[in-house]
């Protein structure tokens, strides 16, 4: 059976846990806590990392740094995961959600603005796949309207939009390190800031509303409550296991490339001859091979072929239900415009297996699976 993910693990994993138990600093803003978050500036080329205990975690700070009030307006794509949304809810307010993209299945950069009301706040933007957003425009929107952007980048992590990695180029950034990501601390994720005026805000959100980090630092000699604040510091053991991947993070993403562009080489017949649909990557998107999709003719097309390949051995998964559909959707968003593409192509999108450690022939493989569904 060929799994849809395999969490990644490198080999230095276990060598630098120990480590950090050796050392007797198990808990946050440990030695690898401070390599990673390092790393991840200096590849990024951001003012500041801070790792957080997850990507729904690192949204969430960013909703508390933005200040974000009850009442306030959030534009966001509904085709997301459900942290997009949550981070922004908790705090009050109302989702507003806008149609996608078909070719990227990203928000649709066009129809933000006429979504903007007098209460909105930020746009929360999602960059799916590791495929940017039209971000030269997005920002462009942010400014006239004086909205925040919060970057989405869970999947975005070593790629970019016109030369700027994703996570950067907005207010604040969030990627996430869950088992599924390309890069893993188990549970865990990383808020980027653009503004250095944020960090010490940011920092007091993250250790209970306290100056914690000051302390730990040697600038101040007791540390107080401040501000409100949650527990958003993940383990240095977790950190650990993160940095082995980061250390060989540019061969994970070169593997993952080559196996994503095997995959559009085996299966592009099925979209020359319209069959199916592959992903699409617009011009100035650097992507990093996080997911690959077809896209079948609709759901009950897309039922059966995840059965067909289940039956020969390989486990496809389809993705998000639109959050405006769901119970929770409704009670606390709603969409704007009209729902040309977030439904219908939801129920179409279909992704194959991609890990870091799946060889080309497994691609072969199952792509060759997928054909023979489609007699091809
Ligand atoms: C994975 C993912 C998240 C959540 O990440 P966690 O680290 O599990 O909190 C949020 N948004 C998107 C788009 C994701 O893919």
């Amino acid at each position: 059976m060929i799994n849809f993910n395999v969490p990644p693990f490198t080999g230095k994993e276990m060598e630098y846990m120990k480590q950090a138990v050796d050392e007797q600093k198990i808990c946050g803003d440990g030695t690898f806590t401070r390599k990673c978050s390092k790393w991840i500036e200096e590849k990024t080329q951001t003012a500041k990392c801070l790792l957080t205990t997850s990507c729904t975690h690192a949204l969430e700070m960013a909703a508390l740094l933005a200040d974000i009030q009850p009442g306030d307006e959030v534009i966001m794509p509904s085709y997301t995961f459900v942290s997009t949304a949550d981070a922004f809810v908790l705090r009050g307010a109302k989702a507003v959600f806008v149609d996608i993209r078909p070719d990227t299945m990203n928000m649709d950069e066009n129809l933000i603005e006429p979504a903007i009301t007098d209460k909105t706040r930020a746009i929360a933007v999602v960059h799916y796949a590791g495929v940017s957003c039209e971000m030269d425009k997005i920002m462009d929107i942010a400014k006239r309207h004086g909205l925040l952007v919060v970057e989405d980048a869970a999947q975005g992590m070593m790629a970019d939009y016109k030369g700027k990695a994703l996570g950067t180029i907005g207010d604040f950034g969030c990627f996430s390190f869950h088992e599924t990501k390309n890069y893993s601390m188990g549970e865990g994720g990383a808020l980027l800031i653009k503004d250095k005026n944020c960090v010490e805000d940011a920092e007091i959100f993250r250790e209970k509303g306290t100056d914690r980090s000051k302390f730990y630092r040697g600038e101040v000699d007791k540390y107080r409550w401040i501000n409100y604040g949650s527990s958003y510091l993940p383990s240095d053991m977790n950190a650990a296991y993160l940095y082995a991947q980061l250390e060989l993070a540019d061969e994970i993403n070169a593997i993952r490339l080559s196996r994503w562009d095997c995959y559009y080489q085996q299966l592009k017949s099925l979209e020359e001859s319209g069959k199916a649909q592959l992903p699409a990557v617009p011009a100035g998107c650097v992507h990093n091979g996080h997911m690959f999709y077809i896209k079948t003719k609709d759901l009950d097309e897309r039922t059966e072929l995840i059965g067909f390949l289940k039956e020969n051995g390989v486990m496809a998964v389809s993705h998000y239900v639109p959050l405006h559909s769901a119970p929770a959707g409704r009670k606390f968003g709603r969409f704007h415009g009209e729902d040309k593409y977030t439904t219908k192509e939801s129920e179409r999108l279909l992704r194959l297996p991609m890990f870091y450690t799946l060889t080309e022939e497994e691609v072969i493989y199952i792509s060759s699976k997928v054909k023979e569904f489609y007699g091809v």
